[in-house]
């Protein structure tokens, strides 16, 4: 039996598709196609899909919310493994569980309406939980290690395990998640607390990211971390490296100008990313001598 048909009878056989473009599936909306999309409703379905994808030796790689990944030209080949059905917020006293495949805007919103604080920065990360965990998400007001607890995960090898944090070691926008691993669910610290207020301070970050940051348009959100005591924006034109980036949201921009330019070469006939990608490295390169190397490219 093929790897495809292992699948169907493992899991519901609508769940599996074949040639599936995935461009949609990213923010930057550019990229080919999968030769393997499953849906996971379950952690069962999760490590179906692990045990199989080794016993025929395929590669199985995870789409979040696509928000902060490319997608090559020539596609992904193997299985992409979609975690969206997995979606949940229970809390419990001060932990909340969070399923993998929630959306950070719902898993705040559920811990709100029960009363709780403690996570807002997740609500403005555009993400799903599973993939914030796996780059440590975060923003000015804190990142995700500084509240999680546990995460579940099912290993290449279809085992269920349960991480702490001190298993994880996660550092800047990278979680720790053992190579080839999913993430089913995680445990972060919250707090009763008031929720009318901080709803309102959520309201008021997104309003502010809404005009500065370019939530509306194709992008993978930040190029670069902000260097110790400096901006990532400034350093950039600081150093010319700019290329097309104007202003004070130069990084930003850039991922903008990445996804233009894409459309420019769709409308030429080809589409290429790996291309454009050569374009964003040479540039990353020239701000990182500049910047005496301490740039980091996320
Ligand atoms: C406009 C904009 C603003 C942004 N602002 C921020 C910000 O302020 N702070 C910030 O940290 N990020 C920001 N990002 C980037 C992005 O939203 C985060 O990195 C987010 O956590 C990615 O989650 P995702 O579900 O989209 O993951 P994806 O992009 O789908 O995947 C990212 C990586 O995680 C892996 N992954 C996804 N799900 C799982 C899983 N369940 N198990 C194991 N691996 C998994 C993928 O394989 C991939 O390697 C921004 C992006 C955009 C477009």
């Amino acid at each position: 039996m093929n790897l495809a048909d292992a699948l169907r009878s493992a899991i519901e056989p609508d769940r599996v598709r074949e040639q599936v473009p995935l461009a949609q599936s990213t923010t930057l909306k550019a990229g080919g196609t999968a030769d393997l999309v499953v849906s996971a409703h379950s952690v069962g379905d999760v490590v179906a899909v692990q045990r199989l994808a080794s016993l025929h030796g395929a590669p199985v790689a995870v789409l979040g919310a696509g928000s902060n990944l490319i997608v090559a030209d020539d596609g992904v080949r193997g299985i992409v493994l979609r975690v969206d059905g997995l979606a949940w917020t229970d809390i419990d006293g001060d932990l909340a569980t969070i399923g993998a495949g929630t959306m950070n805007a719902h898993a705040v919103r559920a811990m709100h309406k029960a009363g709780y604080v403690g996570a807002e920065f997740l609500a403005l990360v555009p993400g799903q939980f599973g993939g914030s965990v796996a780059m440590n998400a975060g923003t000015r007001w804190g990142e995700l290690s500084d509240v999680l607890d546990a995460v579940t995960i099912v290993t290449a090898a279809a085992e269920v395990q349960r991480l702490t944090l001190g298993d994880l070691k996660p550092a800047y926008r990278h979680g720790g998640v053992p190579v080839g691993a999913v993430v089913v669910s995680g445990v972060i610290r919250v707090e009763r607390g008031d929720a009318a207020t901080a709803r309102e301070r959520v309201r008021e970050e997104k309003r502010y990211r809404g005009q500065t940051q370019p939530y509306q348009e194709p992008c993978f959100g930040s190029s670069f971390a902000n260097p110790p005591g400096d901006a990532a924006g400034r350093l950039i034109e600081a150093v010319g490296a700019q290329g097309v980036a104007l202003g004070r949201r130069g990084d930003q921009r850039e991922a903008r100008e990445l996804h233009r330019e894409l459309e420019r070469r769709d409308r030429a006939g080809s589409c290429r990313i790996d291309g454009v990608g050569a374009q964003v490295r040479s540039r990353r390169n020239r701000y990182r001598a500049a910047s005496g190397g301490s740039c980091v490219w996320v």
